[in-house]
Protein backbone atom coordinates (compact mmCIF):
# COMPACT_ATOMS: atom_id res chain seq x y z
CA UNK A 1 0.00 0.00 0.00
CA UNK A 2 1.42 3.34 -1.25
CA UNK A 3 0.99 6.76 -0.49
CA UNK A 4 0.97 9.69 -2.49
CA UNK A 5 1.91 13.83 -1.60
CA UNK A 6 3.51 12.60 1.04
CA UNK A 7 5.76 14.71 3.25
CA UNK A 8 7.60 15.71 6.57
CA UNK A 9 6.44 18.07 9.48
CA UNK A 10 6.66 18.44 13.03
CA UNK A 11 4.02 18.00 15.64
CA UNK A 12 2.86 21.07 17.62
CA UNK A 13 -0.07 19.93 19.15
CA UNK A 14 -3.64 18.25 19.30
CA UNK A 15 -6.72 19.93 20.49
CA UNK A 16 -8.96 17.57 19.62
CA UNK A 17 -9.50 13.53 18.70
CA UNK A 18 -10.00 15.11 15.54
CA UNK A 19 -7.24 17.27 14.57
CA UNK A 20 -3.51 18.35 15.36
CA UNK A 21 -1.11 21.71 14.36
CA UNK A 22 1.76 20.46 12.81
CA UNK A 23 4.60 22.72 11.35
CA UNK A 24 5.01 22.23 7.64
CA UNK A 25 7.36 23.90 5.70
CA UNK A 26 7.77 26.43 8.43
CA UNK A 27 4.14 26.91 8.28
CA UNK A 28 1.78 25.82 11.43
CA UNK A 29 -1.23 24.00 9.51
CA UNK A 30 -4.12 21.95 10.86
CA UNK A 31 -3.90 18.42 9.94
CA UNK A 32 -6.59 15.67 10.06
CA UNK A 33 -5.98 12.55 12.60
CA UNK A 34 -6.73 9.58 10.98
CA UNK A 35 -6.37 7.74 14.35
CA UNK A 36 -8.80 8.04 16.58
CA UNK A 37 -7.36 6.73 19.86
CA UNK A 38 -4.92 8.32 22.44
CA UNK A 39 -1.51 7.98 20.79
CA UNK A 40 -0.21 10.12 23.57
CA UNK A 41 2.94 8.19 23.21
CA UNK A 42 3.50 8.74 19.92
CA UNK A 43 2.40 12.48 19.17
CA UNK A 44 4.91 14.39 21.66
CA UNK A 45 5.22 17.87 20.37
CA UNK A 46 8.37 18.21 18.51
CA UNK A 47 8.36 14.60 16.91
CA UNK A 48 8.28 14.19 13.31
CA UNK A 49 5.42 13.33 11.43
CA UNK A 50 4.16 12.32 7.46
CA UNK A 51 1.55 13.83 6.66
CA UNK A 52 -0.15 13.93 3.25
CA UNK A 53 -1.63 16.53 0.67
CA UNK A 54 -5.26 16.25 0.57
CA UNK A 55 -5.88 15.67 -3.50
CA UNK A 56 -9.49 17.29 -2.84
CA UNK A 57 -8.21 21.15 -3.11
CA UNK A 58 -11.94 21.96 -1.58
CA UNK A 59 -11.53 20.03 1.90
CA UNK A 60 -11.37 22.33 4.98
CA UNK A 61 -8.32 20.40 6.24
CA UNK A 62 -5.68 20.09 3.28
CA UNK A 63 -3.64 17.76 5.02
CA UNK A 64 -3.52 13.96 6.74
CA UNK A 65 -1.33 12.58 9.46
CA UNK A 66 -0.16 9.43 8.42
CA UNK A 67 2.74 8.33 10.75
CA UNK A 68 5.09 9.51 13.09
CA UNK A 69 8.78 8.91 14.05
CA UNK A 70 9.03 7.36 17.45
CA UNK A 71 13.09 6.74 18.21
CA UNK A 72 14.35 5.39 15.21
CA UNK A 73 11.41 3.61 14.66
CA UNK A 74 9.07 4.37 11.63
CA UNK A 75 5.17 4.50 12.88
CA UNK A 76 2.23 4.48 10.87
CA UNK A 77 -0.97 5.72 13.03
CA UNK A 78 -3.63 5.66 9.78
CA UNK A 79 -6.42 3.64 11.16
CA UNK A 80 -8.21 3.78 7.88
CA UNK A 81 -4.84 1.90 6.23
CA UNK A 82 -5.20 -1.82 7.89
CA UNK A 83 -8.24 -3.12 6.52
CA UNK A 84 -6.84 -2.25 2.61
CA UNK A 85 -3.31 -3.48 4.21
CA UNK A 86 -4.51 -6.98 4.96
CA UNK A 87 -7.29 -7.07 1.87
CA UNK A 88 -4.52 -6.85 -0.55
CA UNK A 89 -2.21 -9.35 1.67
CA UNK A 90 -4.56 -11.75 1.15
CA UNK A 91 -5.21 -11.02 -2.84
CA UNK A 92 -1.55 -11.24 -3.31
CA UNK A 93 -2.31 -15.30 -1.80
CA UNK A 94 -1.28 -14.72 1.78
CA UNK A 95 -2.87 -16.96 4.71
CA UNK A 96 -5.85 -18.64 2.69
CA UNK A 97 -5.88 -20.02 -1.10
CA UNK A 98 -8.19 -20.03 -3.38
CA UNK A 99 -10.08 -17.30 -2.28
CA UNK A 100 -13.15 -16.76 -4.24
CA UNK A 101 -14.63 -13.98 -2.93
CA UNK A 102 -13.43 -10.88 -0.58
CA UNK A 103 -15.94 -7.95 0.89
CA UNK A 104 -15.38 -5.41 3.33
CA UNK A 105 -17.64 -4.25 6.25
CA UNK A 106 -20.18 -7.42 6.56
CA UNK A 107 -22.92 -7.29 8.98
CA UNK A 108 -23.05 -10.76 10.71
CA UNK A 109 -25.38 -10.55 14.17
CA UNK A 110 -24.74 -7.42 15.78
CA UNK A 111 -21.33 -6.77 14.79
CA UNK A 112 -19.82 -5.48 11.28
CA UNK A 113 -17.06 -7.43 11.11
CA UNK A 114 -13.76 -5.87 8.48
CA UNK A 115 -13.27 -8.63 6.35
CA UNK A 116 -15.33 -11.58 4.59
CA UNK A 117 -13.44 -14.16 2.54
CA UNK A 118 -14.38 -17.55 0.89
CA UNK A 119 -12.44 -19.83 -0.11
CA UNK A 120 -14.53 -22.40 -1.78
CA UNK A 121 -16.57 -23.84 0.66
CA UNK A 122 -14.92 -22.04 3.77
CA UNK A 123 -16.25 -19.06 5.29
CA UNK A 124 -13.99 -16.44 6.79
CA UNK A 125 -14.93 -13.51 8.83
CA UNK A 126 -11.76 -11.01 9.57
CA UNK A 127 -11.87 -8.42 12.56
CA UNK A 128 -8.45 -6.52 11.80
CA UNK A 129 -7.05 -4.09 14.51
CA UNK A 130 -4.58 -1.59 14.14
CA UNK A 131 -1.81 -1.66 16.36
CA UNK A 132 0.19 1.56 17.30
CA UNK A 133 1.07 1.10 20.94
CA UNK A 134 5.08 0.15 21.77
CA UNK A 135 7.29 -0.46 24.41
CA UNK A 136 10.63 -1.82 24.13
CA UNK A 137 9.27 -4.22 21.27
CA UNK A 138 6.42 -5.24 23.08
CA UNK A 139 2.92 -4.14 20.71
CA UNK A 140 -0.13 -4.20 23.07
CA UNK A 141 -3.93 -3.60 22.04
CA UNK A 142 -5.90 -1.49 23.04
CA UNK A 143 -4.42 2.12 24.21
CA UNK A 144 -7.50 2.99 24.99
CA UNK A 145 -10.74 0.29 26.42
CA UNK A 146 -13.04 -0.21 23.46
CA UNK A 147 -16.56 -2.30 24.19
CA UNK A 148 -16.72 -2.50 20.44
CA UNK A 149 -13.43 -4.60 19.97
CA UNK A 150 -14.78 -6.68 23.22
CA UNK A 151 -18.12 -7.29 21.65
CA UNK A 152 -16.37 -8.34 18.06
CA UNK A 153 -14.35 -10.83 19.57
CA UNK A 154 -17.23 -12.60 21.32
CA UNK A 155 -19.36 -12.71 18.48
CA UNK A 156 -16.24 -14.06 16.29
CA UNK A 157 -16.46 -16.89 18.91
CA UNK A 158 -20.06 -17.22 18.21
CA UNK A 159 -19.80 -17.25 14.88
CA UNK A 160 -17.37 -20.12 14.97
CA UNK A 161 -20.27 -22.40 16.27
CA UNK A 162 -22.08 -22.06 13.26
CA UNK A 163 -19.59 -23.15 11.14
CA UNK A 164 -17.68 -20.24 10.12
CA UNK A 165 -13.72 -19.67 10.44
CA UNK A 166 -12.64 -16.39 12.47
CA UNK A 167 -9.77 -14.52 12.60
CA UNK A 168 -8.50 -11.82 15.15
CA UNK A 169 -5.81 -9.91 13.09
CA UNK A 170 -3.49 -7.38 14.46
CA UNK A 171 -1.76 -4.96 11.75
CA UNK A 172 1.16 -4.17 13.97
CA UNK A 173 1.65 -0.80 12.23
CA UNK A 174 5.73 -0.90 12.29
CA UNK A 175 8.68 -2.90 12.34
CA UNK A 176 11.22 -4.98 14.13
CA UNK A 177 8.89 -6.07 17.60
CA UNK A 178 8.86 -8.49 19.50
CA UNK A 179 5.70 -10.01 20.48
CA UNK A 180 1.93 -9.02 20.61
CA UNK A 181 -0.16 -9.05 23.97
CA UNK A 182 -3.22 -7.54 24.90
CA UNK A 183 -3.06 -4.51 26.81
CA UNK A 184 -4.70 -6.24 30.31
CA UNK A 185 -4.28 -3.45 32.77
CA UNK A 186 -5.99 -1.46 30.24
CA UNK A 187 -8.83 -3.36 29.62
CA UNK A 188 -8.66 -6.54 30.93
CA UNK A 189 -12.42 -7.64 29.33
CA UNK A 190 -10.86 -7.08 25.79
CA UNK A 191 -7.51 -9.82 27.40
CA UNK A 192 -10.33 -12.37 28.70
CA UNK A 193 -12.68 -12.18 25.85
CA UNK A 194 -8.89 -13.00 23.05
CA UNK A 195 -8.71 -16.08 25.71
CA UNK A 196 -11.80 -17.39 25.42
CA UNK A 197 -12.16 -16.56 21.82
CA UNK A 198 -9.10 -18.34 21.02
CA UNK A 199 -10.69 -21.44 23.24
CA UNK A 200 -13.11 -21.90 21.09
CA UNK A 201 -11.37 -22.07 18.30
CA UNK A 202 -11.12 -18.34 16.39
CA UNK A 203 -7.46 -17.60 15.45
CA UNK A 204 -5.55 -15.20 16.79
CA UNK A 205 -2.85 -13.57 14.06
CA UNK A 206 -0.52 -10.30 14.40
CA UNK A 207 1.91 -9.32 11.60
CA UNK A 208 4.38 -6.33 11.62
CA UNK A 209 4.56 -4.40 8.71
CA UNK A 210 7.31 -2.65 7.06
CA UNK A 211 6.61 1.19 7.04
CA UNK A 212 8.27 3.73 5.12
CA UNK A 213 7.32 7.86 4.82
CA UNK A 214 5.18 6.52 1.60
CA UNK A 215 4.25 2.74 2.52
CA UNK A 216 3.01 0.37 4.45
CA UNK A 217 3.63 -3.63 3.79
CA UNK A 218 3.00 -6.78 6.14
CA UNK A 219 6.07 -8.63 6.21
CA UNK A 220 6.43 -10.88 8.88
CA UNK A 221 4.38 -12.78 11.77
CA UNK A 222 5.09 -12.20 15.28
CA UNK A 223 4.22 -14.43 18.36
CA UNK A 224 0.44 -13.47 19.71
CA UNK A 225 1.05 -13.92 23.71
CA UNK A 226 -2.28 -14.09 25.69
CA UNK A 227 -1.18 -15.25 29.12
CA UNK A 228 2.63 -14.23 30.30
CA UNK A 229 4.90 -11.92 28.76
CA UNK A 230 6.72 -12.24 31.71
CA UNK A 231 7.49 -15.76 30.33
CA UNK A 232 7.93 -15.05 26.83
CA UNK A 233 10.64 -12.81 27.86
CA UNK A 234 12.78 -15.22 30.00
CA UNK A 235 12.82 -18.00 27.04
CA UNK A 236 16.07 -17.09 26.09
CA UNK A 237 17.81 -16.71 28.91
CA UNK A 238 16.38 -20.05 30.18
CA UNK A 239 17.58 -21.93 26.95
CA UNK A 240 21.15 -20.85 27.33
CA UNK A 241 21.08 -21.74 31.31
CA UNK A 242 19.61 -25.03 30.79
CA UNK A 243 22.13 -25.81 27.59
CA UNK A 244 24.92 -24.91 29.99
CA UNK A 245 23.75 -26.44 33.47
CA UNK A 246 21.49 -29.53 32.43
CA UNK A 247 22.38 -33.01 34.21
CA UNK A 248 23.40 -36.17 32.41
CA UNK A 249 20.90 -37.94 33.37
CA UNK A 250 20.64 -41.73 31.25
CA UNK A 251 16.80 -41.02 29.71
CA UNK A 252 18.81 -37.70 28.37
CA UNK A 253 21.35 -39.87 26.64
CA UNK A 254 19.24 -42.14 23.80
CA UNK A 255 16.02 -40.54 23.24
CA UNK A 256 12.70 -42.18 22.48
CA UNK A 257 9.24 -42.38 23.32
CA UNK A 258 9.44 -45.60 25.79
CA UNK A 259 12.39 -44.55 27.26
CA UNK A 260 10.75 -40.96 27.91
CA UNK A 261 7.59 -42.45 29.38
CA UNK A 262 9.71 -44.97 31.36
CA UNK A 263 11.42 -42.22 33.01
CA UNK A 264 8.67 -40.36 33.60
CA UNK A 265 6.55 -42.60 35.04
CA UNK A 266 8.97 -43.59 37.43
CA UNK A 267 10.26 -39.92 38.22
CA UNK A 268 6.61 -39.70 39.86
CA UNK A 269 7.04 -39.67 43.53
CA UNK A 270 10.29 -40.82 42.89
CA UNK A 271 13.71 -38.60 43.06
CA UNK A 272 16.28 -38.56 40.01
CA UNK A 273 18.83 -40.63 41.96
CA UNK A 274 16.55 -43.29 43.06
CA UNK A 275 15.19 -43.59 39.68
CA UNK A 276 18.20 -44.32 37.85
CA UNK A 277 19.45 -47.78 39.01
CA UNK A 278 15.26 -48.82 38.55
CA UNK A 279 15.79 -47.29 35.04
CA UNK A 280 18.72 -49.32 33.78
CA UNK A 281 17.38 -52.88 35.26
CA UNK A 282 13.51 -52.01 33.52
CA UNK A 283 15.24 -51.02 30.29
CA UNK A 284 17.33 -54.21 30.44
CA UNK A 285 14.40 -57.14 31.24
CA UNK A 286 12.11 -54.85 29.13
CA UNK A 287 13.84 -53.25 26.42
CA UNK A 288 10.79 -52.83 24.41
CA UNK A 289 7.41 -51.95 24.40
CA UNK A 290 6.71 -55.40 23.09
CA UNK A 291 8.37 -56.59 26.09
CA UNK A 292 6.48 -54.63 28.40
CA UNK A 293 3.39 -55.78 26.84
CA UNK A 294 4.13 -59.53 27.09
CA UNK A 295 6.09 -59.65 30.54
CA UNK A 296 4.36 -61.83 33.00
CA UNK A 297 2.78 -59.90 36.15
CA UNK A 298 5.13 -60.94 39.13
CA UNK A 299 8.51 -60.31 36.95
CA UNK A 300 6.74 -56.92 36.03
CA UNK A 301 5.95 -55.59 39.78
CA UNK A 302 9.66 -57.43 40.89
CA UNK A 303 11.11 -55.11 38.52
CA UNK A 304 9.13 -52.16 40.40
CA UNK A 305 9.91 -53.62 43.45
CA UNK A 306 10.67 -50.61 46.27
CA UNK A 307 9.32 -47.79 43.72
CA UNK A 308 6.07 -48.05 44.80
CA UNK A 309 2.75 -46.84 43.33
CA UNK A 310 2.15 -49.98 41.67
CA UNK A 311 -0.62 -48.96 39.52
CA UNK A 312 1.79 -47.02 37.55
CA UNK A 313 3.50 -50.18 36.16
CA UNK A 314 0.27 -51.88 36.12
CA UNK A 315 -1.35 -49.24 34.03
CA UNK A 316 2.00 -49.10 31.98
CA UNK A 317 1.56 -52.60 30.53
CA UNK A 318 -2.05 -51.99 29.71
CA UNK A 319 -0.68 -49.28 27.93
CA UNK A 320 2.01 -51.23 26.25
CA UNK A 321 -0.63 -53.60 25.32
CA UNK A 322 -2.85 -50.75 23.72
CA UNK A 323 0.00 -49.71 21.50
CA UNK A 324 0.60 -53.45 20.60
CA UNK A 325 -3.32 -53.83 19.61
CA UNK A 326 -4.57 -50.46 18.17
CA UNK A 327 -0.77 -48.91 17.44
CA UNK A 328 0.93 -51.97 15.54
CA UNK A 329 3.46 -51.84 18.36
CA UNK A 330 4.96 -48.15 17.26
CA UNK A 331 4.23 -45.47 19.88
CA UNK A 332 1.98 -43.14 18.58
CA UNK A 333 3.26 -39.87 17.43
CA UNK A 334 0.65 -37.24 17.91
CA UNK A 335 -0.52 -35.66 21.42
CA UNK A 336 -3.90 -36.81 21.53
CA UNK A 337 -2.94 -40.40 21.02
CA UNK A 338 -0.25 -40.52 23.39
CA UNK A 339 -3.04 -39.21 26.18
CA UNK A 340 -5.70 -41.62 25.48
CA UNK A 341 -3.05 -44.58 26.61
CA UNK A 342 -3.54 -45.84 30.16
CA UNK A 343 -2.31 -44.47 32.93
CA UNK A 344 -0.98 -41.20 30.98
CA UNK A 345 -2.11 -37.89 31.85
CA UNK A 346 -1.74 -34.33 30.80
CA UNK A 347 2.03 -34.11 32.23
CA UNK A 348 3.67 -37.18 30.94
CA UNK A 349 1.46 -37.12 27.53
CA UNK A 350 3.60 -33.48 27.30
CA UNK A 351 6.61 -34.58 28.49
CA UNK A 352 6.78 -37.49 25.68
CA UNK A 353 5.44 -35.59 22.88
CA UNK A 354 7.72 -33.15 23.38
CA UNK A 355 10.61 -35.10 24.17
CA UNK A 356 10.53 -37.19 21.36
CA UNK A 357 8.43 -35.89 19.15
CA UNK A 358 9.25 -32.27 19.54
CA UNK A 359 5.59 -31.70 20.12
CA UNK A 360 5.17 -28.04 21.49
CA UNK A 361 2.87 -29.16 24.11
CA UNK A 362 3.80 -28.02 27.88
CA UNK A 363 4.58 -30.65 30.16
CA UNK A 364 3.05 -28.82 33.78
CA UNK A 365 4.68 -30.75 36.92
CA UNK A 366 4.99 -29.83 40.46
CA UNK A 367 8.80 -27.72 39.75
CA UNK A 368 7.14 -26.38 36.71
CA UNK A 369 4.13 -25.19 39.22
CA UNK A 370 6.40 -23.79 41.30
CA UNK A 371 8.47 -22.28 39.02
CA UNK A 372 6.10 -20.27 36.77
CA UNK A 373 3.90 -19.13 40.61
CA UNK A 374 7.09 -17.53 41.74
CA UNK A 375 8.40 -15.95 38.49
CA UNK A 376 4.85 -14.75 38.21
CA UNK A 377 4.33 -13.75 41.84
CA UNK A 378 1.23 -15.79 41.72
CA UNK A 379 -1.22 -15.91 44.62
CA UNK A 380 -3.52 -18.72 42.59
CA UNK A 381 -3.57 -22.19 44.35
CA UNK A 382 -1.96 -24.91 42.30
CA UNK A 383 -4.25 -27.39 43.74
CA UNK A 384 -7.09 -26.37 41.40
CA UNK A 385 -7.38 -27.91 38.40
CA UNK A 386 -8.14 -24.67 36.83
CA UNK A 387 -4.73 -23.27 37.88
CA UNK A 388 -3.10 -26.00 36.24
CA UNK A 389 -4.43 -25.17 33.38
CA UNK A 390 -3.94 -21.49 32.94
CA UNK A 391 -0.30 -22.17 33.91
CA UNK A 392 -0.01 -24.99 31.15
CA UNK A 393 -1.82 -22.76 28.47
CA UNK A 394 0.62 -19.77 29.46
CA UNK A 395 3.65 -22.15 29.14
CA UNK A 396 2.25 -23.37 25.25
CA UNK A 397 1.94 -20.19 24.22
CA UNK A 398 5.78 -19.38 24.58
CA UNK A 399 7.63 -22.46 23.80
CA UNK A 400 9.93 -21.71 21.34
CA UNK A 401 10.17 -23.04 17.97
CA UNK A 402 11.73 -26.32 17.29
CA UNK A 403 12.54 -26.39 21.37
CA UNK A 404 9.46 -28.19 22.95
CA UNK A 405 11.48 -30.71 24.67
CA UNK A 406 14.02 -29.06 25.93
CA UNK A 407 12.31 -26.28 26.94
CA UNK A 408 9.76 -29.02 29.15
CA UNK A 409 12.90 -29.57 30.40
CA UNK A 410 14.66 -26.67 31.73
CA UNK A 411 11.81 -25.48 33.33
CA UNK A 412 11.76 -29.03 35.06
CA UNK A 413 15.09 -28.79 35.86
CA UNK A 414 15.60 -25.01 37.20
CA UNK A 415 12.51 -26.34 39.33
CA UNK A 416 14.58 -28.91 40.22
CA UNK A 417 18.03 -27.93 41.51
CA UNK A 418 17.89 -24.31 41.32
CA UNK A 419 14.16 -23.24 42.36
CA UNK A 420 14.08 -25.73 44.91
CA UNK A 421 11.17 -26.49 46.84
CA UNK A 422 10.88 -26.93 51.04
CA UNK A 423 14.41 -24.81 51.18
CA UNK A 424 15.78 -21.41 49.69
CA UNK A 425 15.64 -21.16 46.30
CA UNK A 426 19.32 -20.31 44.53
CA UNK A 427 18.16 -16.78 43.06
CA UNK A 428 21.60 -15.97 42.58
CA UNK A 429 22.09 -18.90 39.86
CA UNK A 430 18.80 -18.74 38.85
CA UNK A 431 18.16 -17.25 34.61
CA UNK A 432 15.25 -15.71 36.05
CA UNK A 433 16.69 -13.76 38.53
CA UNK A 434 16.09 -10.31 36.45
CA UNK A 435 12.49 -10.77 35.86
CA UNK A 436 11.31 -13.07 38.75
CA UNK A 437 8.14 -10.92 40.14
CA UNK A 438 8.79 -13.46 43.65
CA UNK A 439 12.15 -12.57 43.55
CA UNK A 440 11.34 -9.25 43.37
CA UNK A 441 8.87 -8.72 46.02
CA UNK A 442 11.19 -10.95 48.32
CA UNK A 443 8.42 -13.39 48.53
CA UNK A 444 10.00 -16.37 46.57
CA UNK A 445 9.36 -18.78 49.89
CA UNK A 446 5.96 -17.79 50.23
CA UNK A 447 4.96 -19.64 47.24
CA UNK A 448 3.37 -21.39 45.46
CA UNK A 449 0.27 -21.24 47.27
CA UNK A 450 -0.69 -25.00 47.84
CA UNK A 451 -4.12 -25.92 49.95
CA UNK A 452 -3.58 -28.76 52.00
CA UNK A 453 -4.57 -32.00 51.07
CA UNK A 454 -7.20 -34.04 52.71
CA UNK A 455 -5.99 -35.44 56.21
CA UNK A 456 -4.91 -39.48 55.55
CA UNK A 457 -7.07 -41.79 57.52
CA UNK A 458 -5.29 -43.67 59.96
CA UNK A 459 -5.72 -47.63 59.49
CA UNK A 460 -4.27 -49.90 62.22
CA UNK A 461 -3.05 -53.25 61.76
CA UNK A 462 -1.05 -56.28 62.85
CA UNK A 463 1.37 -57.79 60.72
CA UNK A 464 2.58 -61.75 61.31
CA UNK A 465 5.91 -63.05 60.49
CA UNK A 466 4.92 -66.84 60.89
CA UNK A 467 8.24 -69.12 59.83
CA UNK A 468 9.35 -72.49 60.83
CA UNK A 469 12.86 -73.61 60.48
CA UNK A 470 12.91 -73.10 56.85
CA UNK A 471 10.19 -71.21 55.33
CA UNK A 472 7.93 -67.87 55.65
CA UNK A 473 4.22 -67.32 55.24
CA UNK A 474 2.88 -64.85 52.43
CA UNK A 475 0.04 -64.62 50.19
CA UNK A 476 -0.90 -62.81 47.26
CA UNK A 477 -3.19 -59.56 47.73
CA UNK A 478 -6.64 -59.12 45.82
CA UNK A 479 -6.57 -58.54 42.01
CA UNK A 480 -7.93 -55.05 42.37
CA UNK A 481 -7.50 -51.86 45.70
CA UNK A 482 -4.58 -51.28 47.48
CA UNK A 483 -1.04 -52.79 46.66
CA UNK A 484 -3.43 -55.26 44.12
CA UNK A 485 -1.52 -58.03 43.14
CA UNK A 486 1.53 -58.12 45.42
CA UNK A 487 2.42 -60.26 48.04
CA UNK A 488 2.17 -59.97 52.07
CA UNK A 489 3.02 -60.93 55.30
CA UNK A 490 -0.06 -62.19 57.18
CA UNK A 491 -2.18 -59.22 58.46
CA UNK A 492 -5.25 -57.86 59.90
CA UNK A 493 -7.06 -54.93 60.65
CA UNK A 494 -6.44 -53.57 64.26
CA UNK A 495 -4.25 -54.38 67.19
CA UNK A 496 -3.63 -57.81 68.63
CA UNK A 497 -1.83 -58.03 72.23
CA UNK A 498 0.44 -61.28 72.62
CA UNK A 499 -2.40 -63.37 73.76
CA UNK A 500 -4.74 -62.44 70.88
CA UNK A 501 -1.85 -62.98 68.63
CA UNK A 502 -1.70 -66.44 70.13
CA UNK A 503 -5.12 -67.52 69.77
CA UNK A 504 -4.43 -66.08 65.93
CA UNK A 505 -2.29 -68.34 64.90
CA UNK A 506 -4.01 -71.52 66.69
CA UNK A 507 -7.11 -70.16 64.90
CA UNK A 508 -5.47 -69.98 61.26
CA UNK A 509 -4.17 -73.87 62.19
CA UNK A 510 -0.42 -73.16 63.48
CA UNK A 511 0.26 -73.78 66.86
CA UNK A 512 3.01 -71.26 68.07
CA UNK A 513 6.00 -72.09 69.90
CA UNK A 514 7.41 -68.76 70.83
CA UNK A 515 5.87 -65.16 70.24
CA UNK A 516 7.99 -62.19 69.94
CA UNK A 517 7.01 -58.57 69.70
CA UNK A 518 8.47 -56.87 66.47
CA UNK A 519 9.16 -52.71 67.04
CA UNK A 520 6.01 -51.05 65.52
CA UNK A 521 6.27 -48.97 61.78
CA UNK A 522 4.35 -46.77 59.86
CA UNK A 523 3.77 -46.73 56.35
CA UNK A 524 2.22 -43.74 54.23
CA UNK A 525 0.61 -44.16 50.98
CA UNK A 526 -1.02 -41.15 49.02
CA UNK A 527 -5.00 -41.34 51.23
CA UNK A 528 -3.73 -43.42 54.06
CA UNK A 529 -1.36 -44.07 56.69
CA UNK A 530 -0.47 -47.55 57.88
CA UNK A 531 0.15 -47.80 61.87
CA UNK A 532 1.67 -51.00 62.43
CA UNK A 533 2.56 -53.62 64.96
CA UNK A 534 4.34 -56.86 64.33
CA UNK A 535 4.68 -60.40 65.65
CA UNK A 536 7.37 -62.77 64.60
CA UNK A 537 5.66 -66.38 65.56
CA UNK A 538 7.92 -69.52 65.25
CA UNK A 539 5.53 -72.33 64.63
CA UNK A 540 6.46 -76.20 64.09
CA UNK A 541 5.51 -77.05 60.88
CA UNK A 542 4.21 -74.17 58.34
CA UNK A 543 2.26 -76.42 55.26
CA UNK A 544 0.89 -79.37 56.92
CA UNK A 545 -1.71 -77.54 59.34
CA UNK A 546 -2.53 -74.40 58.08
CA UNK A 547 -6.17 -73.30 57.38
CA UNK A 548 -5.86 -70.72 55.10
CA UNK A 549 -5.74 -72.02 51.60
CA UNK A 550 -4.02 -68.72 49.96
CA UNK A 551 -1.38 -69.26 52.41
CA UNK A 552 2.39 -69.50 50.91
CA UNK A 553 5.67 -70.87 52.22
CA UNK A 554 7.94 -69.77 50.72
CA UNK A 555 12.24 -69.52 51.95
CA UNK A 556 13.62 -65.92 52.73
CA UNK A 557 15.92 -65.95 49.51
CA UNK A 558 13.06 -67.38 47.04
CA UNK A 559 11.33 -64.19 48.21
CA UNK A 560 13.52 -62.11 47.68
CA UNK A 561 14.18 -63.38 44.14
CA UNK A 562 10.86 -64.03 42.55
CA UNK A 563 8.26 -62.16 45.13
CA UNK A 564 7.42 -58.82 44.66
CA UNK A 565 6.49 -57.45 48.12
CA UNK A 566 5.73 -53.63 48.75
CA UNK A 567 7.98 -51.14 50.92
CA UNK A 568 4.98 -51.05 53.28
CA UNK A 569 6.18 -54.04 54.78
CA UNK A 570 10.03 -53.41 54.59
CA UNK A 571 10.52 -52.17 58.91
CA UNK A 572 9.42 -56.42 58.54
CA UNK A 573 11.45 -58.21 56.13
CA UNK A 574 14.06 -56.64 57.73
CA UNK A 575 13.82 -58.93 60.31
CA UNK A 576 12.87 -62.04 57.96
CA UNK A 577 16.54 -61.33 56.64
CA UNK A 578 14.72 -60.59 53.15
CA UNK A 579 15.81 -57.20 51.17
CA UNK A 580 13.23 -55.57 48.53
CA UNK A 581 13.73 -52.90 45.96
CA UNK A 582 17.21 -51.55 45.17
CA UNK A 583 18.38 -52.74 48.97
CA UNK A 584 18.62 -56.59 47.50
CA UNK A 585 21.00 -55.13 44.65
CA UNK A 586 23.25 -53.72 47.37
S1 LIG B 1 14.61 -16.01 40.94
FE1 LIG B 1 14.47 -17.41 42.67
S2 LIG B 1 12.29 -17.62 43.12
FE2 LIG B 1 12.48 -16.71 41.07
S3 LIG B 1 12.38 -18.46 39.69
FE3 LIG B 1 14.53 -18.07 40.08
S4 LIG B 1 15.06 -19.38 41.83
FE4 LIG B 1 12.82 -19.26 41.73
Amino acid sequence: MRYERMTVGRFIERPNRFIAYVEIAGQRETVHVKNTGRCKELLIPGAEVFVQRADNPERKTQWDLIGVKKGKRMINMDSQVTNKVVREWIEEGNLFTGVTLIRNEVTYKGSRFDLYVECGERKIFIEIKGVTLEDEGAVRFPDAPSERAVKHVRELAEAVKEGYEAYVFFVIQMADVCYFTPYTDMQPAFSEALKAAKAKGVHLLAYECNVGIDRIRITKEVPVILHSPVLYEMTGSLMEWYREHRRKLPWREQVSAYHTWVSEIMLQQTRVEAVKPFYARFLKALPTVKDLAEVNEDKLLKLWEGLGYYNRVRNMQKAAIQIMEDHNGQFPHSYEEIRKLKGIGDYTAGAISSIAFGIPKPAVDGNVLRVVSRILNSDADIMKASVRSEIAAAIEEVIPPGAAGDFNQALIELGAIVCVPGQVPKCSQCPAEKICCARQEGREQELPVKSKAKARKIEKRTIFLIKDGENLAIRKRPGKGLLAGLYEFPNIPGYLNMEETAAYSKQIGLMPLRIKELPPAKHIFSHIEWHMKGYAILVDELEKSCKEEDMLFIAPDEIEKRYPIPSAFEAYTLHAEIKLGQGKYK
